[in-house]
């Protein structure tokens, strides 16, 4: 059971709603990080967990949340 490699989301931006993909790096566990949406340039808040069988949960959020 190892999918510890980079996988591919699509999220939606929380302030813009369009879709973005982004590129998550299974081998972390925890991760959080901002970067900045590719149409709207607002920085998105990004929570990465990576579960034991690797299973990525992904979620965007503002930065005022
Ligand atoms: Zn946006």
């Amino acid at each position: 059971m190892t999918m510890r490699e980079l996988q591919d989301r699509s999220i939606h931006c929380p302030y813009c709603g369009e879709s973005i993909d982004v590129l998550i790096d299974g081998s972390v566990a925890e991760q959080d990080y901002i970067e900045d949406c590719q149409v709207c340039c607002r920085p998105i808040n990004f929570s990465v967990s990576v579960g034991p069988e690797g299973e990525v949960r992904l979620r965007a959020t503002s930065e005022t949340e």
